[in-house]
């Protein structure tokens, strides 16, 4: 049976007021909805776009009464969020998507390469290492390899890449034995993501495959479309659906992947929200990664996902602001008639900090990236 979508101006609340949640609330705002975020920085970034800011911890449980009060439908913008938490709001009556067990299992990279091993889908060779104990057998098929902690990594922190026992041994000490997963380096062509909006009546939307280059562990630029075939490209929207039917996910879910040297694909991980990889979204199709959330949620049809232009994303991160902390100078980028600026309203400025990004929009990725690039230079 369909449920009542919930319409403006109800109240629509996120766990996390970062840059996501931040973009989130825009699209929220734009389409009449109130927002309420939780989030214990009095300068979290969605804080001044929001209705209300409950600056509190996210386990507050009179922090998360109030949401449960205000809000009719509660969404998050970052994985690390206490999935009990989200339980609990959903307890309440309130609609929460994704479910705290999507979230969980999204946490935690041991359930999460499980899930999409045990989903028939494919994943780089892994094992499980709960404690030091679990090294002790034949690691050959995993080496070299990665030693990546189950929980709040990002950013390619919390891993230790390792050739032998001995390195692992050392590697486990250092994530101070905490539960890890240890997963064969592969020889990476590409990696690429796929961005996916699902509504409870099922209804799915998937944005084209963005190609990803990371630069020291961090999303540097987002190329769409991919430069990859269109057998890879369908291959990993088919993959992307499969997982989100699998989890019966709600909501925006991010999947990544990498295009192994044989053209193979593997899942690399899934983020249960949206992602830095689809901001191009926001100026290259109908509905942005954040409407779609905001539709999910409320039991709307997700929006068109088609591409309308090829675009290259570029991250700005505090690296490239003044010494002094001074703005780089954005008057060439903001003169470009087919590049749009989008800043976080961050603060303070730190190396390797998310501060904002561009969309440069062009005829062909190619076009697009030698101007994403000339761009960077001007800052
Ligand atoms: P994070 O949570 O930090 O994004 P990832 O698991 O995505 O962690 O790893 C970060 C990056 O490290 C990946 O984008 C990829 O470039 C590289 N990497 C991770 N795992 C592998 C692997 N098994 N083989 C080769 N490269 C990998
Ligand atoms: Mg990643």
């Amino acid at each position: 049976m369909a449920t009542k979508p919930i319409l403006p101006p109800a109240m629509l609340g996120i766990l996390g007021g970062g840059q996501l949640g931040r973009m989130f609330a825009m699209a929220a705002k734009t389409m009449g909805y109130g927002v309420t975020v939780l989030d214990p920085d009095p300068a979290a970034p969605a804080a001044e776009i929001a209705d209300i800011h409950l600056c509190k911890p996210y386990t507050d449980p009179e922090a998360l009464a109030a949401l449960a009060r205000q809000c009719v439908a509660v969404t998050t913008e970052f994985e690390n969020v206490n999935a009990d938490s989200m339980r609990w709001l959903a307890s309440q009556g309130v609609k929460v998507s994704p479910s705290g067990d999507s979230v969980a299992i999204a946490q935690d990279r041991m359930k999460e390469k499980n899930f999409i091993r045990d989903a028939g889908l494919a994943t780089a060779p892994f094992l499980i290492i709960e404690n030091s104990g679990d090294l002790e057998q034949d690691l050959s098929p995993y080496l070299p390899g990665i030693l990546k902690t189950a929980r709040n990594g990002y950013d390619g922190k919390g891993q230790v890449r390792i050739k032998n026992l001995e390195e692992a041994r050392y590697a486990l000490s250092e994530l101070k034995h905490q539960p890890c997963v240890l997963e064969k380096m592969l020889p990476l062509k590409a990696e690429v993501s796929v961005i996916v909006a699902r509504s409870a009546a099922n209804e799915i939307a998937c944005f084209p495959p963005a190609e990803n280059i990371h630069t020291d562990g961090i999303l540097d630029i987002s190329i769409v479309p991919a430069r990859i075939s269109t057998e890879i490209t369908e291959q990993a929207r088919n993959m992307a659906i499969q997982l989100v039917e699998k989890l019966d996910y709600i909501g925006v879910i991010a999947v990544e992947f990498f295009v192994l040297e044989d053209d193979s694909l593997v899942i690399n991980e899934m983020a249960p929200r949206p992602h830095n990889s689809g901001h191009y979204t926001l100026d290259a199709t109908f509905s942005s990664q954040f409407e779609q959330q905001v539709r999910t949620m409320c039991g709307l049809y997700p929006g068109k996902p088609d591409l309308h232009t090829p675009v290259v994303m570029v991250n700005l991160l505090g690296d490239v602001w003044h010494d002094d902390g001074s703005e780089p100078n954005w008057e060439i980028m903001l003169t470009a008639p087919n590049t749009k600026l989008h800043l976080y309203g961050k603060k303070e400025a730190r190396a390797g900090r998310k501060m904002g990004h561009y969309n440069v929009l062009a005829s062909n990725v190619d076009a697009a990236l030698e101007q994403a690039l000339a761009l960077k230079e001007t800052l």
